[in-house]
C-alpha cells in the first residue's frame, strides 16, 4: 500500500513538471510572436513626409531605394536586394 502511494506521488510530481514545462513552452512561443509583430510595427513606423523631404533637401540618404551598388538595378525591399547580390554577376 505505501508503494501505490509513492508511486502516485511520483505521478503527481511528473504531472506537474510536465504542465510546467508545457505551459513555459506556450507563454514562450506567445512572446516570440508578440515581438516578431511588435518588431513589424517597428519597421514600417515611419515619418514618410518629413523623410521625402529631408531626401529632396539631401540632408538624409533614401534608405528606402534598395540598389544594387554593383549594377544600379532597384530592389523593392533589402531583401530582394540581398537575394540578388548572391547572384549579382557584376558582384
Ligand atoms: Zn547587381
Amino acid at each position: 500500500m505505501l508503494e501505490v502511494v509513492k508511486i502516485k506521488k511520483m505521478s503527481n510530481r511528473t504531472n506537474n513538471i510536465l504542465e510546467d514545462y508545457r505551459q513555459f513552452g506556450l507563454q514562450k512561443t506567445a512572446i516570440q510572436e508578440t515581438i516578431r509583430v511588435m518588431n513589424k510595427q517597428l519597421v514600417d513606423f515611419q515619418l514618410p513626409k518629413i523623410k521625402n523631404i529631408l531626401v529632396k533637401l539631401g540632408i538624409i540618404e533614401n534608405d528606402t531605394d534598395f540598389k544594387c551598388i554593383n549594377c544600379n538595378i532597384s530592389w523593392k525591399n533589402k531583401a530582394s536586394l540581398a537575394a540578388h547580390i548572391r547572384n549579382c554577376k557584376r558582384c
